[in-house]
């Protein structure tokens, strides 16, 4: 049978989640998404009525099919974790199942089990702030969102996917060279998740023959890279200085995942994968 994905991070078709679906997809496999909860409306509404239907086109003339879409909020782990005034907020409300434990449990139910789980978010609440401007409400609240989310979905999802299965993360440079701008302690979430890569990878690896991934893309004009506010300098500055001098598309980030999905990566794990047109070699600008 095709593979079965789950990728947490899906609520627009503009972001590296949709295209990574697409490239999977394309590749055969079964589409399972997570949905940030206060988007979810507004993405089931879309779909619904037909506005990502060009995005949906396959390279063979075929459209993507999202076989379920899951309500999912990443920062909660368990009901019990939910605070009162969240449970109650009216974007939540209309919602049910939403923690991390719930959905593992939902598309154990539904589907028995998966191959390839995807994590494709990130949340900072102050990005545009400094790190030494940032405070520890800011700072934390970022890495809960963008690295433990990691940590918690694949401990969740592991005891469902299949032994040989993948999983990947979405990285940036920044964890480890200095992009001003990118702020609010998000250098610090994907230095996290980086080093956590190599440390997943050897317990799933071990204890389940499950790879862990994660691609270092390039910049793209997703909305939650339009919320930082410097994505435009970032294509810029990556169209002057990188040695492959074109805009990156989301495809290509996608077809790398795909990649590192399939049984072509198989000895491939606790890797950070530069998909990028190469800027990450550069040591200077040019
Ligand atoms: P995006 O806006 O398409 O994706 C981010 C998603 O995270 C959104 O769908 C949002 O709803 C979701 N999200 C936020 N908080 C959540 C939570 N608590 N629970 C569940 N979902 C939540 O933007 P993107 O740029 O495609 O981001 C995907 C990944 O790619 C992120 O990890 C990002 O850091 C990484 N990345 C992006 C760029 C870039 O330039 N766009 C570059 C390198 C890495």
């Amino acid at each position: 049978r095709g593979k079965r994905a789950f990728i947490a991070g899906v609520a627009d078709d503009n972001g590296y989640g949709w295209a990574i679906a697409k490239s999977l997809a394309a590749a055969g496999a079964q589409i399972l998404v997570g949905t940030w909860v206060p988007a979810l409306n507004i993405f089931e509404t879309c779909l619904r009525r037909g506005k990502f239907d060009e995005s949906h086109l396959l390279p063979d003339g075929s459209l993507m099919n999202i076989t379920k879409v899951y309500p999912l909020d990443a920062v909660y782990d368990t009901p019990e974790d939910v605070p009162k005034d969240v449970k109650s907020n009216r974007r939540y409300a209309g919602s049910s199942k939403w923690t991390i434990k719930e959905v593992a449990e939902s598309v154990k139910e539904d589907f028995g089990s998966i191959d390839i789980l995807v994590h494709s978010l990130a949340n900072g609440p102050e990005v545009t702030k400094p790190l030494l401007e940032t405070s520890r409400y800011g700072y934390l609240a970022a890495v809960s969102s963008s690295s433990y989310s990691f940590v918690s979905l694949l401990k969740h999802f592991v005891p469902l996917m299949n032994p040989g299965g993948a999983s990947i993360s979405l990285t940036y440079l920044a964890s480890e060279r200095m992009i001003p701008g990118y702020g609010g302690g998000m250098s610090s979430v994907k230095a996290a998740l980086e080093s956590d890569t190599k440390v997943l990878a050897f317990e799933a690896g071990r204890r389940h023959r499950i790879r862990v991934n994660t691609i270092s893309a390039g910049p793209l004009r997703s909305r939650a890279a339009k919320a930082i506010g410097f994505v435009d300098m970032m294509i810029d500055y990556s169209l002057m200085n990188a040695p492959l001098q074109k805009e990156l598309s989301a495809e290509e980030v996608g077809n790398a995942a795909a990649f590192l999905a399939s049984p072509l990566a198989s000895a491939i794990t606790g890797t950070v994968l530069y998909v990028d047109n190469g800027l990450n070699a550069m040591g200077i600008g040019v």
